[in-house]
């Protein structure tokens, strides 16, 4: 047989060592100097894990046929339910600010359960993001959402699955107990923004009650649960070395329990600037000190290494984000642009064009692109709204950061 070797092969140095990491397979290999290039020392390991491949095999139409299968897959339904767009805080980079106000009302809420049952009948895994707004604020419709999907859907095997993105001011017992034993959350994203008064300042909360402090305790009786915590540290350049001191906090507060993570976000707002330009504040360096900062302090951050099938959800055929009144949009950035229109209503689907959401259309940039496998074209909102770039997932430094450690954790293992 004739064999090539794949288009997905990144070399990396790491402490003089030579190792192969392939972007398609996730698979890592330790090569010696002699066996280089890999094509002219043939080794059966080599082909078994995708660092040669058969001539034949094209790698590209691979991929494509996996984003193809991904953008049509009728196994799972995402779905990111906004149960209000009120919020009890006034952060200033807030992308919703200037958009309707509303709690999604009972009725509406029926609709929105009966919509879902519609759309899902082959699913056999429905997973409902809570958003907002603070999703908190209005939870009677999140309960009518879920019993009604559970007395009348179709598949009565249907696995359901939710998860929040919440500020956390709000959690209390109750809803502590709803979430584990009726609304069957298994993650929870908390936003958080600094320590102390610094996170005070920056969520600038309608009410002095709700603070730093009580979202703390509040995390605290979530820690108790089986339910997943991470937090979202927002992070940018300027306010970075703060943040550091709530990641020392929480080591020493919370310390390293399983269900709690922490990892950076990175605020990405199409709309609340004036230039029309993107802030998309994705550097690498400060990706990788502030990931490097998490590992050294316990919490294990890697950036990526994963393959995927599709980009994101928001290119699959039926995946959508619908407002408190209805509306249809493809996901929470499309529905930030204040310059993009919605899809249309729960109402009136049949009438939806989500064309332009999940054609497989990557560009020839992407094709040639060594992290096409973990990225598979970047974000579509970044090009279909009216920003009109491309974003990526990630990038071959990121990668290639994921893979020191990936190395290092290996050689830990192997000293224990
Ligand atoms: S979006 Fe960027 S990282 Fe992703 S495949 Fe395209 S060029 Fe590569
Ligand atoms: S289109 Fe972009 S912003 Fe929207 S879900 Fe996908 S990656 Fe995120």
């Amino acid at each position: 047989m004739e064999y090539k070797e794949s288009k997905f092969n990144m070399y990396v140095k790491h402490h003089n060592q030579n190792f192969i990491f392939n972007t398609m397979r996730g698979s890592l290999i330790q090569v010696d100097a002699q066996e280089l290039p890999i094509l002219e020392h043939f080794h059966q390991e080599f082909v078994d894990h995708g660092f040669i491949i058969p001539s034949d095999f094209d790698e590209i139409e691979y991929l494509k046929q996996k984003r193809i299968k991904a953008i049509s897959n009728k196994d799972a339904l995402y779905v990111r339910i906004l149960t209000t767009s009120f919020c009890n805080a006034r952060c200033h980079y807030c992308y919703e600010q200037g958009l309707k106000q509303e709690n999604m009302n009972k009725d509406t809420a029926i609709d929105i359960a009966k919509f879902i049952c519609s759309i899902s009948q082959k699913t056999k895994f429905l997973n409902i993001c809570w958003f907002g707004g603070e999703p908190l604020i209005n939870t009677t419709v999140i309960g009518i959402i879920i019993n009604y999907i559970k007395e009348h859907h179709i598949n009565q095997n249907l696995k359901i699955a939710s998860s929040f993105i919440t500020n956390g001011s709000l959690i209390n017992d109750e809803i502590v107990y709803n979430m584990v034993n009726n609304w069957y959350t298994r993650d929870i994203q908390i936003s958080m923004d600094g320590y102390g008064d610094e996170y005070n300042l920056i969520k600038n909360y309608v009410s002095p009650n709700y603070n730093f402090n009580l979202v703390v305790e509040n995390i605290k009786k979530l820690i108790k649960t089986p339910i997943k915590i991470r937090i979202r540290l927002n992070i940018n350049r300027e306010n970075f070395e703060k943040s550091k001191q709530l990641i020392d906090y929480f080591e020493k507060v919370i310390g390293h329990p399983q269900n709690f993570k922490i990892y950076p976000g990175f605020l990405f707002d199409g709309e609340n600037n004036n230039n029309k330009q993107i802030i998309h504040i994705d550097e690498f360096t400060l990706k990788k000190d502030f990931a490097d900062y998490l590992n050294n302090h316990g919490y294990s951050c890697t950036l990526s290494t994963q393959r995927r099938n599709l980009g994101c959800y928001a290119g699959r055929i039926d995946n959508f984000l619908i407002t408190p009144n209805g509306q249809l949009y493809k996901c929470a950035q499309h529905y930030a642009d204040k310059k993009s229109y919605c899809l249309g209503d729960i109402y009136h689907y049949n009438d939806i064009d989500q064309k332009q959401w999940i054609q497989d259309d990557l560009l020839s940039k992407c094709l040639n692109c060594i992290c096409l496998p973990l990225c598979q074209g970047g974000c579509k909102a970044a090009r279909n709204t009216h920003l009109h770039l491309q974003v990526c997932h990630t990038t071959p430094e990121e990668i290639e950061y994921s893979v020191h450690l990936l190395i290092d954790q290996m050689n830990d293992k192997k000293r224990h």
